[in-house]
C-alpha cells in the first residue's frame, strides 16, 4: 500500500497560525511557487511560508517572531515588479503577503490627504477617490495588480502615474506613511500626526521634521513594511484633451521634448514619443493616420475650464509646428488618442495584454543622457535577440517624470512558449541591466536583480552609508536582507 509522506511544516507554521489565523498561513508547495515569481523571466525566489495579516498589530506580531527566530520576512504586495522578487532566505523566508490589508482609512477633504492601508490596489484607490471627485499621483500600470506599499517600496520614486510627464514621481505627492520597523516598533512620518503627540493628522511632510518618508519609498521594504500611506488629494480636472504629432526622426521628436518640457506652466500632464515598431502596427498605426515609419508623439492637456485647456492645446500646437510636428488624424489617431486619455491604453496594456512572455527594459535617465541611452540599449537589445534569432515583437517609448528625468523604455514580446526564446530574454535581461548601470542609467524598480546591480555601481561612501543605515535599522538583518547585498 501507498503511504502519502506529508512534507513537514516550516518551523514557524504554527506561531504565524497563532498570529493570522490558519487560513492566512500556507507553506505547501503551490502557494511557494505562486509567490516565487514576479512579472520578469527572472529565476524565481522560493521562500518557506506565506502569512496573510490583515491588520498593523499582526504584522508588528510577524516581525517581533522574525527577530527572535532570526528568519527572514520578505514583504509582498501584488508582485507586479520586474526585476525578480527578493531573494529572502531560500526554502525559509516568510513572505508577508500585505494583499488583505486593503481598507481605504480617511478621505481628509479639509486637509486635502486620503491614507489608506498599502496593501489596497492602485486601481481601487484611485477609482474610489476619482468616484469622489479628487485625483491622486498612483500607477501608470499595471493597474490592477500594484499596492500602495509596493509601489512606494518597489519602485523608482514611488512609481510614475498617469500624468507623470508634468507631475514627476509619486513620492513627490506623498504627505506620509505608516511602517512596522525591522525591530517592531510603528512609525508615522509626515507632519501632524508624525511629529506633533496633539496633532493627529498627516498632511505634509516639511514642517516640524526632517522628511523621514523619503527614505521608505524606493526601498523595496529593507527598511520596513509599510502598513499605511497618505496621498495628497488634487481636484480632478473637469476638462481633459489629448492629441498626436508625427515626427520623422527620434531626434526631431526630442529637441520637441527639450523645448515643451521647460515650458512655465507646462501645457501638457501626460507627453511620450512612441517610435516606429511592430506594437504601433498592432495598436492601427498602419491604419491610413499614422505613418508606420513616424515617431508618434502622444500628448494630454486639462483645464478648469474649457478656454484654458484651449489655450493650452495651442502652445502644444505652436510648439510642434515649430519643430514640423504634423497632426496625426483620422480613426485611427482618434481611437489612440482617447485610449491614452482615459486610460484604458495602458490599464488593459492593449493587444499586449495577450502576447505572452515579455518583459521591460526600461532605464532612468537625465537629460544630456537620453539620446546615448535610448541608441545604446536598442542596440545591445536588438543585436542580441537578432545574433540568437529570435522572433519577438516590440514597443518603445521615451517619457518623461517630470522635466529632468527621463524614462526609456524597449518591451520585448515572445509568443507562445519558446523557452529557447524565454531563455535568451531571460539572460538578456539580466545582463542589459548591468550594461546600464555600467552607463549610469538607473533600471527603474528598486529589488531583485535591478537593485543588486544598482548597488555594484554604488560609489564606496554610498554604500557603506547604506550599509549603517541597515545595520541601524535592521540589526537582525531579518527584513528583506539581500536586496541590495549590503
Ligand atoms: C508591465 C508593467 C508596467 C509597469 N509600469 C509602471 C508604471 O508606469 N509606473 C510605475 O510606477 N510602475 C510601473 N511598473 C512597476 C510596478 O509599479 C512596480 O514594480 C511596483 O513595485 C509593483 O507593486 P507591487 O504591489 O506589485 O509590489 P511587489 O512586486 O509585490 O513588491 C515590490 C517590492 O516592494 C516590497 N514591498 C511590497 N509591499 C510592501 C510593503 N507594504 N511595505 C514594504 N515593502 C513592500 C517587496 O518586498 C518588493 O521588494 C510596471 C510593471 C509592469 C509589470
Amino acid at each position: 500500500m501507498a503511504v502519502a509522506i506529508r512534507k513537514a511544516h516550516h518551523p514557524l507554521y504554527y506561531d504565524l497560525a497563532g498570529i493570522v489565523g490558519p487560513a492566512s498561513v500556507s507553506d505547501d508547495d503551490f502557494t511557494l511557487e505562486t509567490y516565487s515569481r514576479d512579472t520578469s523571466p527572472l529565476p524565481p525566489n522560493k521562500q518557506g511560508i506565506v502569512v496573510r495579516p490583515v491588520n498593523t498589530d499582526q504584522v508588528v506580531d510577524i516581525v517581533k517572531l522574525a527577530n527572535v527566530t532570526k528568519i527572514p520576512i520578505v514583504p509582498s504586495g501584488g508582485r507586479a515588479s520586474f526585476y525578480g522578487t527578493p531573494k529572502g532566505l531560500h526554502g525559509k523566508g516568510i513572505v508577508v503577503d500585505m494583499t488583505r490589508m486593503n481598507k481605504m482609512l480617511k478621505v481628509d477633504e479639509a486637509n486635502l490627504t486620503a491614507t489608506a492601508e498599502a496593501g489596497m490596489t492602485t486601481a481601487e484607490f484611485n477609482t474610489r477617490l476619482w468616484d469622489m471627485g479628487w485625483d491622486v499621483h498612483t500607477a501608470y500600470m499595471p493597474w490592477y495588480p500594484d499596492t500602495l506599499g509596493g509601489q512606494l517600496a518597489g519602485f523608482a520614486g514611488g512609481g510614475n502615474g498617469m500624468e507623470m510627464a508634468s507631475a514627476g514621481f509619486n513620492a513627490t505627492h506623498i504627505a506620509g506613511v505608516k511602517v512596522v520597523l525591522p525591530d517592531a516598533s510603528v512609525v508615522q512620518t509626515g507632519s501632524g500626526a508624525g511629529s506633533n503627540i496633539h496633532n493627529t493628522m498627516v498632511y505634509d511632510r516639511y514642517p516640524g521634521n526632517p522628511d523621514l518618508t523619503g527614505i521608505f519609498v524606493g526601498d523595496a521594504g529593507t527598511f520596513g513594511i509599510k502598513v499605511e500611506a497618505t496621498y495628497r488629494l488634487y481636484k480632478l480636472a473637469p476638462h481633459k484633451v489629448a492629441g498626436a504629432h508625427l515626427f520623422d526622426s527620434f531626434e526631431q521628436a526630442w529637441d520637441l521634448f527639450k523645448e515643451m518640457s521647460i515650458l512655465e506652466p507646462l501645457p501638457y500632464y501626460h507627453m511620450v514619443i512612441i517610435p516606429p515598431t511592430e506594437s504601433t502596427k498592432v495598436h492601427g498605426a498602419t491604419v491610413k493616420g499614422i505613418g508606420v515609419d513616424k515617431f508618434i508623439v502622444m500628448w494630454c492637456a486639462k483645464g478648469n475650464s474649457e478656454k484654458e485647456m484651449n489655450a493650452k492645446v495651442e502652445i502644444i500646437d505652436e510648439v510642434m509646428a515649430k519643430h514640423n510636428g504634423v497632426r496625426g488624424t483620422g480613426p485611427a489617431v482618434e481611437e489612440w488618442v482617447q485610449g491614452t486619455l482615459t486610460g484604458r491604453r495602458v490599464r488593459e496594456m492593449g493587444a499586449f495584454g495577450s502576447m505572452g512572455t515579455w518583459t521591460f527594459f526600461e532605464y532612468f535617465v537625465s537629460r544630456s543622457q537620453v539620446l546615448d541611452c535610448r541608441n545604446g540599449t536598442r542596440e545591445f537589445i536588438y543585436r542580441r535577440l537578432k545574433e540568437n534569432g529570435i522572433t519577438y515583437q516590440s514597443h518603445e517609448g521615451c517619457i518623461p517624470s517630470g522635466a529632468n528625468t527621463w524614462i526609456i523604455t524597449t518591451i520585448i514580446f515572445l509568443r507562445g512558449e519558446d523557452k529557447r526564446a524565454q531563455q535568451v530574454v531571460g539572460e538578456l535581461f539580466a545582463d542589459a541591466t548591468e550594461f546600464a548601470c555600467s552607463h549610469g542609467w538607473y533600471p527603474d524598480c528598486h529589488q531583485g536583480w535591478g537593485t543588486r546591480m544598482m548597488a555594484k555601481n554604488w560609489p564606496k561612501h554610498h554604500y557603506e552609508f547604506m550599509r549603517k543605515l541597515k545595520g541601524a535599522f535592521d540589526p537582525n538583518n531579518i527584513m528583506n536582507p539581500g536586496v541590495w547585498d549590503l
